[in-house]
Formats: structure tokens, sequence, C-alpha cells
């Protein structure tokens, strides 16, 4: 069977090179006549692994040396907790901006442990814009915002985030290396790799060291960033395959040209989508332009027998994973990094014929 065009929201599609290197490599990596899954995370081979892929995520974000980076497990999910327990002391709070179900669970997970503030949401309107930011509460230790919302298909634009006032804490999962963002005026990122870096099982965060106030002790250990900042995250063993793929596809991005030429080829696709779904008569987005995620693209014909048959047809054609998130409805196509603008070329003309067959 050919490779199919997957738009998975993630795990998602991965650039074919990083499988070719993968599978090159599977047997017997670099000469060590066995695989990195069998390595032990102490040798030195590993170790060279680990060290590289943190390099490559620093030097394609720019990171300034206040910041720092770690590879963690539990998923995006434990990062929900694990902020609000490292950043926050008993009376202090955090705002909150609800822009989608991410975020919210975001919200309530510091809210078991914080009295944070919800500051703003969009979910009265099913969270189909980016709330306004402007009334950030001033006694916040950091502002928390989803930067693109996975499910609803709307982002926070770079001079949106960067005007946000004090600390800033982002949830970058399905939009890291996508598009450039100023992470360094950031105090804390996170993204499962998932979507946009690599398989799951590793979630990357970026933390400004000097937030981290607590004293050794204080929390319980593998939820202490202090810990795995002091171990490079070895504390105890890594999730080392996930790192290693990571770090193949931060080297084909830097390949590429590095975030600023994924930016152009994700506006590029994204464009094609979005002029599509605005010329038909069929299909709709009714997200405010500026609030459009590059990432993950959004469209619905309003009627669900009709979105059946176009996600199975869609299927029939070798484009996978187009049925949109439950909560939604419609159709939604993830445009992560690794897909190819063939891959919505292929998408655009499926759309065209099924608007004129039953539109
Ligand atoms: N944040 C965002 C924006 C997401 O899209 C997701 C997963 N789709 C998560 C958090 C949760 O990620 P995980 O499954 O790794 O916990």
């Amino acid at each position: 069977m050919e490779r199919v065009f997957n738009f998975s929201a993630g795990p998602a599609t991965l650039p074919v090179e990083v499988l070719e290197q993968a599978s090159k490599d599977m047997l017997n990596y670099n000469g060590c006549g066995m695989s990195v899954m069998e390595m032990s995370h102490r040798s030195s081979e590993y170790g060279a692994i680990h060290a590289a892929a943190k390099e490559s995520l620093r030097s394609l974000l720019n990171l300034d040396e206040d910041h720092e980076v770690l590879f963690l497990q539990g998923g995006a999910s434990l990062q929900f907790t694990m902020i609000p327990m490292n950043l926050l002391s008993d009376g202090q709070s955090a705002s909150y901006v609800i822009s989608g179900s991410w975020a919210k669970k975001a919200y309530k997970e510091a809210a078991m442990l914080y009295p944070v503030k919800a500051i703003a949401s969009s979910e009265e309107d099913n969270f189909n814009y980016f709330p306004n930011l402007e009334q950030s509460a001033k006694d916040s230790v950091y502002t928390y915002v989803c930067v693109n919302n996975t499910i609803y298909g709307t982002r926070l634009s770079p001079e949106r985030l960067a005007s946000i006032n004090g600390t800033v804490v982002a949830d970058m999962s399905s939009n890291i290396l996508s598009e450039v963002y100023d992470v360094n005026r950031c105090g804390l990122v996170f993204a499962g790799a998932q979507k946009n870096l690599g398989p799951s099982g590793v979630t990357v965060v970026i933390v400004k060291k000097d937030l981290l106030k607590k004293e050794k002790g204080e929390l319980p250990t593998m939820l202490d960033y202090k810990i795995h900042l002091e171990k490079d995250s070895m504390f105890n063993t890594p999730p080392c395959y996930s790192i290693y793929i990571c770090g193949l596809v931060m080297d084909w991005v830097k390949k590429m040209g590095g975030v600023e030429a994924m930016e152009a080829r994700n506006r590029e696709k994204a464009a094609l989508l979005y002029e599509t779904i605005d010329n038909s008569a069929l299909f709709k987005n009714n997200i405010p332009a500026a609030d459009r995620s590059l990432t993950n693209v959004v469209f619905l014909t309003g009627d669900k027998d009709l979105d059946g048959d176009f996600v199975a047809g869609a299927k029939a054609k070798g484009l996978y994973n187009v049925k949109g998130h439950r909560s939604v409805g419609g159709m939604r196509a993830s445009l992560y990094n690794a897909m190819d603008i063939s891959g919505v070329k292929a998408l655009v003309n499926y759309m065209k014929e099924f608007e004129v067959q039953r539109g």
C-alpha cells in the first residue's frame, strides 16, 4: 500500500525522510550493533542523541541562556498540574484564558491546587474565536494561554502573544516550530511532541529558570522541574526513542530552512485551504481571519450526513483522518510541518469535486 496523506490531529504525520532514517537505524544505530530502543539511557551513544535533540530545539527557537529545555513524560496533560505546582505558592494566583477545552482542562487542574482566575473565555460561542486578553489580572504570577486550539482551529498570533503583560505560560502542543513565536518572551512553553515534533511519549517543556523558586523537597520529586533540570531530564529513564525521533524531525526542520521556512510553507498550505473554503458555497469556516490556525483547519457543510460522506470519500482517495473533533463536528485537516503542500492540493481538489457532485 502507498503512504496516504494523514491529516490526523495527533499522533500525526512525520516526514518520510525521518521515517527512512529511523528504519535504516533500526537494527544497528551508528555502528553500535543495537537500536536506539535497546540502548542504556546512560550510554554515551544515547547521551549524544539527547544532547543533540536539546541543542536543536534551542537553536531552532533561538533560546537564550535564561531558558532551559526539559524532556518529560505524562503528556501535555501532566503540565496542567506541574505548572501551578511549580510556579505558584500559597496566597498566589494566576490568570487563565479559556480558549478551548485544553485550556479549560488546564484551568480546572490548576484550580484544584490554587485559586486561579479565568479572565476570558469564548466558550459561549463554542470557542470559535480567540478571546480578548485585555483584562489580564494584575496580581497574577502568570497568564496561561493555549496558543493553538487543536480542536477548534483557532490560534493566538505571535503579536498578540507578545503583547500579554507579565509572565506568559503557553501551551504550544499543536503549533510549536510551525510559526515564529518569541519563546524567550514566555516564562514557560510546553508541547506534547505527537503533533509537530515527533511521536507521543515525550513532552517538551521550556522554562525560564528564575521562575523556579521552590526549595528542593517541597514538591514530589517527579513533579519538580528543578530536579529534572538538575538531572538534564534523566532523573529517571527518559522516553529515549521518542526523543531520538524528535531529534531527527528537528534536523529535518533545520535542513528545510528552520522555523521561518516552516512558517512560509504553513502559510501557503493554510491559505490554499482557507481560500478554497471561503470561495465555496458548501464548506464553511466561521473563525475570524486573524484567529485562524495555520496547523488545524476546521470546515463544515452544516449537514452531518454530507460531512460523513465527505470523510468517507476522502479516505477512498487516500486523504485520511479528516473527520472533525466530536465537539465541533464536520471536518478538520491538520497541516503540521510534515504535511506537504501536495496533500493540501489533493484535499482541495477533492473538495471542489465533491461540491460539484453534491453541493
Ligand atoms: N494541549 C493541546 C493544545 C492539545 O491539542 C492536546 C492533545 N491533543 C493536549 C494539550 C493534551 O496532550 P496529551 O494527550 O499529550 O496529554
